[in-house]
């Protein structure tokens, strides 16, 4: 039990030391809305794997994670930002924000117009087809 737990802590260190890079590359705002000035948490983006992975990690908000997690339940307007997001720079990011809009795209005709066309390079096709949100 105890070793169990030691290994949880051990794993979440290892996850908090991806901070820094990511406050950089995020410049500290929200890699999904870009709010600024709020807490922004590592979001190890699922199936999380045994050992912490920096590429599978995504810096943002609060609200973006209950949003991403429960996306169905968001109101219309409040995913809209993902919209700007399939252009991120970031590969995982961009992935993110498709997947999502992709599990949305029946409901809402905007969705469409934007997946449509959508361009994804190979590492943000990679990580599309792993995400399991
Ligand atoms: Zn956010």
């Amino acid at each position: 039990m105890a070793k169990g737990l030691d290994r949880h802590n051990e794993r979440k260190e290892e996850v908090l030391r991806f901070g820094k890079d990511l406050a950089r590359r995020s410049k500290s705002t929200c890699e999904l809305c870009e709010t600024s000035g709020v807490k922004l948490n590592i979001y190890e983006v699922p199936p999380v794997e045994e050992t912490p992975n920096f590429d599978m990690c995504i810096f943002i908000c609060d609200d973006c994670i209950k949003k991403i997690e429960n996306l169905f339940k968001v109101k219309e307007n409040e995913l809209r930002f993902l919209g700007n997001k399939v252009w991120s720079e970031v590969p995982l990011v961009q992935a993110v924000a498709v997947y999502s809009l992709t599990q949305v795209e029946e409901k809402y005709l905007w969705v469409e117009g934007i997946l449509e066309n959508v361009y994804l390079e190979e590492k943000a096709k990679e990580f599309l087809e792993k995400i399991e949100l």
